[in-house]
């Protein structure tokens, strides 16, 4: 029962504090200060300063403890300073801090790659190759996916996000903040509509007919550019940054279908939905689909930067020796936080996702009736997003979803927005948040909207 070890083990109290107004005094100052030296490219939710972080909480240098809706976007799953992973952490650095993979070995690098191996989804011979960021695990599967067909096209999809490094963020489907200023985008990334059930861009009144709209048009989009020039089609199990959207039911069975009769590899990005995000290990398995190849980053390693390229033998072995690496790939400090990981994302750990999911609709599904700004409350797990637009017209309300994250900031609530129309909040707690300051924090966000309305 990991939920319970790991919970004995947090120090900093797990209640909402607010000892100053939010940003404080202090934070202020160093806001300003970090304007003096840090670029104006990075962007901040909320202007305040970290002194440590826990459980469900995030105490700042004011001595405001805020209740941490985000996870630092779904990588802290089991506590921003988690027992475990500092032990192995600390352990591992005192030995050795890094050698390069490529340049001599080390056992945890093989043992992470086992456990992905056995974990993640799909019954055939796989082979792990593990990087740093998700962008670089992304970057790498295309890369891979094309050594292995000699195909130059990947396909991609509406609302995707996949990264910010120059080819992923011609995959992200958001132009503004993403791409904007950035170009020019690689003629080689080709875009299809997905199945949105709240907004399907090729209609359709069921889920089963959006599904069937959308997988027509993916048939088109592919046929126009010739089906045989894809390497690769990748696609997020539930979509993250493009709002959370859970595809119509078999859209993704649909898309292995297709990837099938064409020879391309089916991506399924995996890495802000997997690792028990969602109540399952991997997301695609509520829709009993494996992906040729499979990507974890975000919770692998807890918070030390870690991502993996999971795939069937054959197309992971298609590269030649010594096209695949990077200096910090697979660092020894990072192997370690995703062994502790391992170690302690059990079945207890992954039911507390289910129940966060239970607690989060019993508290927000009424205001779908309640309110007229509510116009669907939708994810799995603890991976759960409320959308904001008119009733009737659905006309999409991003100056509503502003204005209630602020309010929560200034109760003490970390709440993030996301949707291709920045309409959306959505909600990321620690997989191990406790109960009740799930419920403080849910009750200050159903104020919010409640007043917005
Ligand atoms: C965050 C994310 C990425 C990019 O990961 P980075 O570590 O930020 O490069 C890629 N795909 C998905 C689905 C993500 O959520």
């Amino acid at each position: 029962m990991s939920l319970q070890n790991i919970a004995r083990e947090i120090t900093i109290d797990q209640t909402r504090h607010l000892e100053t107004s939010i940003p404080g005094p202090k934070s202020t100052q160093r806001h300003a200060e970090r304007e003096q030296h840090v670029t104006a490219g990075f962007g901040v939710t909320l202007p305040v300063f970290v002194e440590a972080a826990d459980g469900g909480i995030i105490q700042d240098i004011d001595g405001n403890r805020l209740i941490d809706f985000a996870s630092g976007i779904a990588v802290t799953s089991l506590g921003a300073s988690n027992k475990r992973v500092a032990q192995r952490v600390a352990a591992q650095i005192e030995k050795f801090s890094h050698t390069c993979f490529m340049v001599t070995e080390y056992d945890s690098f093989t043992k992470v790659c086992k456990w992905l191996n056995e974990h993640t989804p799909g019954d055939f011979d796989k082979r792990t190759g593990l990087f740093s960021t998700g962008a670089e695990a992304v970057e790498n599967a295309i890369k891979i996916a094309r050594s292995a067909t000699g195909r130059p096209n990947v396909l991609v999809f509406d609302e995707a996000y996949h990264g910010r490094s120059l080819l992923t963020m011609a995959m992200t489907a958001k132009e503004n903040p993403y791409q904007l200023n950035f170009g020019p985008m690689p003629r080689e990334v080709v875009r299809a509509a997905s199945a949105n059930p709240l907004r399907p861009v090729y209609g359709g009144s069921t889920p089963a007919e959006i599904t069937e709209k959308s997988l027509a048009s993916v048939r088109d989009t592919l046929a126009t550019h010739g089906a045989d020039t894809f390497a690769a089609m990748v696609i997020e199990p539930i979509q993250g940054e493009g709002g959370f959207i859970v595809p119509a039911p078999g859209f993704l069975t649909g898309l292995r279908e297709i990837a099938d009769e064409h020879g391309i590899v089916l991506v399924i990005d995996e890495i802000q939905a997997g690792l028990g995000r969602t109540g399952k290990l991997y997301a695609s398995e509520w829709e009993g689909v494996a992906g040729d190849i499979t990507l974890s980053a975000k919770a692998l390693a807890n918070g030390v930067p870690l991502s993996a390229v999971t795939g069937r033998a054959e197309l992971m072995n298609a590269v030649h020796s010594g096209g695949l690496g990077g200096t910090y790939a697979g660092n020894p400090v990072a192997c370690e936080a995703a062994l502790a990981v391992f170690e302690q994302l059990d079945q207890s750990v992954l039911d507390n996702a289910a129940k966060i999911e239970q607690t989060v609709r019993e508290v927000l599904e009424p205001l779908l009736e309640e309110t007229n700004i509510v116009a669907q409350v939708r994810g799995r797990g603890a991976m759960l997003a409320i959308e904001l637009a008119d009733k009737g017209t659905l006309e999409p309300r991003p100056d509503l979803a502003r204005s209630i994250a602020l309010a929560c900031h200034a109760q003490g609530v970390i709440i993030l927005t996301c949707g291709t129309y920045g309409n959306v909040i959505r909600l990321l707690p620690p997989l191990i948040i406790g109960e009740e300051l799930l419920r403080d924090g849910l009750q200050v966000l159903a104020g919010a909207i409640k007043d917005a309305a």
